[in-house]
């Protein structure tokens, strides 16, 4: 049995028809892993979908407003790059309620995994690039109103900047009018101007999306980058993140399109490459002693088998850290 909770379900299947985006992956990881004797059943726990209070955390009432009467505009559901249904959006609750439950396990378990998530493209007031609801966004924003957390660190390896989760964390004051500011005592600026949620996006530079808002830290990686430079960037990235910002929880977005096989990816990561940079992810959060909690996000290996691999080996790179095995 492992010593920390999987977080799935089979609901977290998006239903998107034939698609770049393979979201069986998430029952084949699943399966994978009881077939490899790498988890059992019991480390298992399944989430129910989130609240619509909860998304309202993070997302517009407007917007929600839309998804749940399936009013977006044509420009809308073109932007978001799936195809719209209800039960597209039950899903995308399914898989916000998963990383809210995997969150919480973190807290009390040191480290927990959702088999699902990290769809760090949706923005407060729209969704792209595959991501209708900003999961780990969620997941904090919850911790957070019940005052079980007031700082987190997300640490995003999808090859794509997540620009969605940049702009809901952006720090208050580049949203706040000049003469906004200039009212307020300077005590109450010095607070504004102390973030409860540092970002770090490491994602290679050349890639969707076009524009990309800032995180707390931004590492724009060169096309073509393989295992030995990527892992040095990544340990630079969280060391200076950490350096500056204590977090209660880190969001580990663990994409597996950095891979040299990868679709919609330009890096070179290798399978054995994206193991260790899991692991070193790992190691830095139990030797800092923050919890860590982990989502897939992308992943588009021209042979499925790949990704599937990469994914499960997240949770192997977990085992091996957390069990001393
Ligand atoms: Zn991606």
């Amino acid at each position: 049995m492992l010593p920390f909770k999987l977080v799935y379900s089979d609901d977290y299947l998006l239903p998107l028809g034939s698609h770049v985006f393979p979201s069986e992956k998430y029952k084949r990881v699943h399966d994978r892993l009881l077939a490899t004797l790498v988890a059992d059943d019991a480390d298992f726990a399944c989430p129910s979908p989130a609240t619509d209070q909860d998304v309202l955390l993070v997302h517009t009432p407007r917007y929600v407003g839309k998804l749940k009467t399936g009013t977006l505009s044509a420009l809308e559901e073109l932007q978001l790059e799936v195809p719209y249904s209800r039960e597209l959006v039950r899903a995308f609750w399914v898989n916000a309620g998963g990383s809210m439950l995997a969150a919480d396990y973190a807290l009390n378990d040191g480290v927990a995994i959702s088999i699902g998530g990290g769809f760090h493209h949706a923005f407060p007031d729209h969704g792209e690039g595959f991501c209708m609801i900003n999961d780990v966004a969620i997941a904090i924003r919850r911790l957070q109103r019940d005052e079980r957390i007031r700082t987190a660190m997300t640490v995003d390896c999808d090859v794509h900047q997540g620009n969605g989760t940049a702009v809901i964390f952006a720090p208050a004051p580049a949203y706040r009018p000049p003469s906004a500011l200039a009212s307020n005592g300077s005590a109450d600026l010095a607070a504004r101007f102390d973030p409860d949620v540092f970002t770090i996006s490491l994602h290679q530079e050349n890639n969707y999306p076009l524009f990309k808002p800032p995180s707390s830290l931004d590492m724009n990686l060169p096309d073509g980058m393989g295992d030995a430079e990527y892992l040095a960037c990544l340990g630079d990235a969280i060391g200076l993140g950490l350096s500056k910002f204590k977090p209660e929880l880190i969001c580990y977005i663990a994409g597996a399109d950095p891979y040299c096989e990868d679709q919609l990816g330009g890096l070179a990561l290798t399978i054995e490459g994206l193991k260790e940079r899991d692991a070193l992810m790992f190691r830095i959060a139990k030797a800092e002693g923050i919890p860590v909690m982990v989502t897939l996000a992308g992943g588009y290996a021209q042979n499925l088998k790949d990704t599937i691999t990469i994914h499960a080996n997240t949770v192997v790179a977990a085992k091996e850290v957390f069990a001393g095995k």
